[in-house]
């Protein structure tokens, strides 16, 4: 007989939610993790004051208003809205591309002036059949934004010459003909106040949590204590790689507490979209939260090439993965005690809002 109606491996939002929503029907939960804090990659630890984002800048945004509503339920959340700048050779721009980016760029001052610019760009590049990235956006958005705020940035993230990536990776590049810098367009967006690692802690309350404990150091045992396993790892790893490795995009970050400056970029983040400067963006924690400490703490952010043991940020969504992972996924299927769930399980890009979306699906299918 097992003691628990659950065991739930990942403390991550999607294993998280769940724990929180089975506990809230009286359900017996355990939920581990490997790692040394919940909260998986939408931790923040708090460094002198600040809720610094170790994993990357995460910022909420949904227009899910059961989503909205639930998060709310539990923590307060600021008005933060994401609004990036760009850093091209010391020359400052607005993202995403709007009417301030076209005034900075330019010097045009109407959206009729800004939509005729673009528009004689586009026309001057004669790209008709865009056969890589570089082609696709300039044939899109014209040659002045995409040599100053996409081409070296995309080399940067992918390591690789935008004329060697394929034109699919940028569908449309969307303008805005309007002075908003806000880079999101849902309905809600915003960051927990006490930052993300108090959300997850709520969600928590009263649930058995153990952390530094991986659930294939003693995989047995774990499944013999519980009627079902949640199970948010990596799906791979569960099958022991049978037939291979998925990859991943990965970045990692430089953090470093500067004391005694109180206000180091004055924005949350600036993208660095030069090619001579090794890092993507900046990251200062502390304008996620309107912070008012006498210090700050800034995250340098690269991109770097995945090799397996790395952190596993983005999933490669190309033939060869998909591939596999439709294999993993064959044989996940045919497991009747686990199910797997969140971005690893699903080998898939989810933001915050989608995953608590996903985690809600499966409590409906789990309780109806
Ligand atoms: P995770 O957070 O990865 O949780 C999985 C957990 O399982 C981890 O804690 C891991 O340690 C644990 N685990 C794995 N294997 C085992 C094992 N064998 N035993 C025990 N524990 C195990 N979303 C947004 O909405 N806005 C943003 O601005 C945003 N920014 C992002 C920036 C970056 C750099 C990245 C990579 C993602 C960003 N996201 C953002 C997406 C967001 O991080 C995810 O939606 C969310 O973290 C997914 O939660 P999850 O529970 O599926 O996975």
């Amino acid at each position: 007989m097992s003691s628990l109606d659950y065991l739930i491996v990942g403390t991550g939002l999607f294993g998280s939610v769940l724990a929180h929503k089975l506990h809230g029907i009286g359900k017996k939960c355990l939920i581990i993790d490997k790692r040394t804090h919940i909260g998986g990659n939408v931790y923040t630890e708090n460094i002198n004051g600040i809720n610094v984002h170790k994993y990357g800048a995460h910022i909420f945004h949904t227009s899910n208003k059961q989503v909205w509503d639930y998060v709310n339920s539990l923590v307060e959340f600021n008005r933060y809205t994401n609004s990036p700048v760009a850093n091209y050779k010391g020359k400052l721009y607005n993202l995403p591309f709007n009417m301030n980016t076209f005034y900075q760029m330019w010097g045009v001052t109407t959206p009729e002036q800004a939509a005729a610019k673009i528009a004689q760009q586009r026309q001057e590049s004669g790209i008709v059949n865009p056969s890589n990235l570089e082609e696709q956006a300039i044939s899109l958005i014209g040659k002045d934004i995409y040599y100053t705020l996409i081409k070296d940035y995309t080399e940067k993230q992918w390591g690789r010459k935008a004329t060697e990536l394929p034109a699919f990776i940028i569908k449309r590049l969307p303008v805005r003909f309007t002075f908003d810098n806000n880079y999101f367009n849902d309905k809600y967006q915003g960051i927990p106040i006490g930052g993300y690692t108090k959300l997850i802690e709520k969600m928590l309350e009263g649930v058995e949590v153990k952390l530094n404990t991986d659930y294939f150091e003693n995989k047995p045992y774990f499944d013999s204590i519980a009627d079902r396993v949640v199970y948010t790892g990596e799906i791979d790893r569960f099958f022991d790689y049978c037939y291979g490795h998925l990859e991943y995009r990965t970045v990692f970050f430089e953090t470093e507490l500067l004391e005694g400056i109180s206000n180091y970029q004055g924005n949350a983040v600036i993208n660095y979209t030069d090619a001579v400067t090794p890092y993507t963006r900046i990251i200062e924690h502390k304008h996620f939260e309107f912070g008012q400490q006498p210090d700050t703490v800034i995250s340098r952010e690269y991109s770097k090439e995945w090799r397996p043991g790395d952190e596993p940020y983005y999933p490669v969504n190309d033939d060869r993965n998909s591939a596999l992972y439709a294999k993993y996924k064959e044989l996940a299927g045919k497991q009747s005690k686990v199910i797997f769930g969140g971005r690893l399980a699903e080998y898939r890009y989810y933001d915050m809002h989608q995953v608590i979306e996903s985690a809600f699906e499966l409590y409906d299918k789990l309780t109806k």
